[in-house]
């Protein structure tokens, strides 16, 4: 199987175009045509990683964290980046990283956080916009479900826990074919009037040539009428963090228990307890400073996350809790995740979590 195989999966699931545009994802390193013979998967692709895949007989490394994230001037060996680089060439080792798509698609990093915690009613917190097109064509009444029924195939027509979902209202064009036409109704050279329904369906932007194509293939007219229309709506499957509640709600202390023992941690960074239960509680996986607002005015109990620096604590004023139970902490199911997709397409492939812990931050207690 070609490494390309293994990209269209995961992307699949969290499409390259879903991240955030700081980001570096992709095939860092290595050819999408070569054949496969391996997959390592882990959180850094670092040298001792790749190291590992080696070892493994692997020749593709998938991490969360893209190794290249700014340029490289240079590839000496002289700090971790250009090591690792190093090792994936010399050895023909791809890096291939899937970063802020996996953190914004709802199911990703913060929905495997979400289903450690248990949380149910699950909304993301920062709901990206400009990710939804509309497109609006005009159908021959009685081809109205071939071409619906095209479009839901190719993805669009979902809107939440939704699918086929659409719009047609009846009424009537006009056309004059003209030279060279083979009219779907009507002759040439005079004008032509077809009951048609204006059919209307949302899709995904990255859907965007699959479902003109759908359209295009199961329309009757030689020449189809369409419009797509960018839309400004949130799109409340995609964005950053979630919030969600616990089933029952539990005592302050009991949770920060909780989180040590899901997270094996050997100790939670938090603000001042508010002497109140948590039943709703905010996620996100990685560095989460940049939700603590939203996360308030969602009115959680309580913001779990990585990466706080001092000054952020001060933001949540008394009115929620935040706990940091440290980046990788909260990023570890990423790999999980990542197994359990590739190990679901290709159950007979050999894919290995790896063995290296590659946390750098460690805990003296
Ligand atoms: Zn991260």
């Amino acid at each position: 199987m070609q490494i390309h195989k293994i990209i269209q999966a995961l992307e699949q699931f969290a499409p390259p175009t879903l991240r955030e545009s700081y980001d570096n994802v992709g095939l860092l390193t290595g050819d999408a045509a070569w054949h496969c013979t391996g997959i390592l998967i882990s959180l850094d692709a670092t040298e001792e990683v790749v190291l590992e895949a080696k070892a493994r007989g692997c020749n593709l490394v998938i991490s969360h964290h893209p190794i290249i994230f700014g340029g490289l001037k240079k590839i000496t060996g002289s700090n971790y980046v250009e090591k690792a680089v190093i090792a994936s060439i010399k050895n023909d080792i791809a890096l291939y990283a899937i970063h802020t798509n996996l953190d914004n698609v709802k199911e990703g990093v913060n929905g495997r956080i979400s289903d450690l915690l248990e949380l149910r009613n699950r909304q993301i917190i920062l709901p990206k916009t400009g990710f939804l097109r509309k497109l609006i064509s005009f159908v021959p009444i009685d081809k109205i479900d071939i071409v619906r029924n095209a479009l839901f195939s190719a993805g669009a027509g979902q809107i939440g826990n939704y699918s086929e979902c659409s719009f047609q209202a009846e009424g009537t064009g006009s056309f004059l074919a003209g030279e060279g036409t083979n009219p779907y109704a009507g002759q040439q050279g005079s004008r032509h009037y077809e009951k048609e329904s204006r059919l209307e369906v949302i899709f995904p932007s990255y859907l965007e040539r699959g479902v003109i194509s759908a359209l295009k293939a199961s329309h009757p007219y030689e020449e189809v009428a369409f419009d797509v229309v960018e839309l400004q709506n949130q799109w409340d499957r995609v964005g950053s963090g979630i919030i969600g509640e616990l089933v029952e709600e539990m005592e302050e202390l009991q949770f920060l228990g909780r989180l040590k023992e899901l997270f094996r941690v050997p100790v939670v960074r938090h603000t001042e307890l508010r002497n109140k239960t948590i039943r709703r509680i905010a996620v996100c996986g990685g560095a989460g400073s940049f939700l603590v607002n939203r996360a308030l005015q969602l009115k959680a109990d309580i913001y779990v996350t990585g990466d706080m620096k001092y000054h952020e604590f001060f933001d949540a004023n008394g009115q929620m809790v935040i706990a940091d139970v440290g980046h990788f902490e909260t990023e570890q199911f990423t790999v999980d995740l990542l197994y359990d997709i590739l190990a679901e397409k290709f159950p007979t492939f050999a894919v290995f979590k790896t063995g290296v812990l590659t946390n750098p931050v460690n805990y003296y207690i």
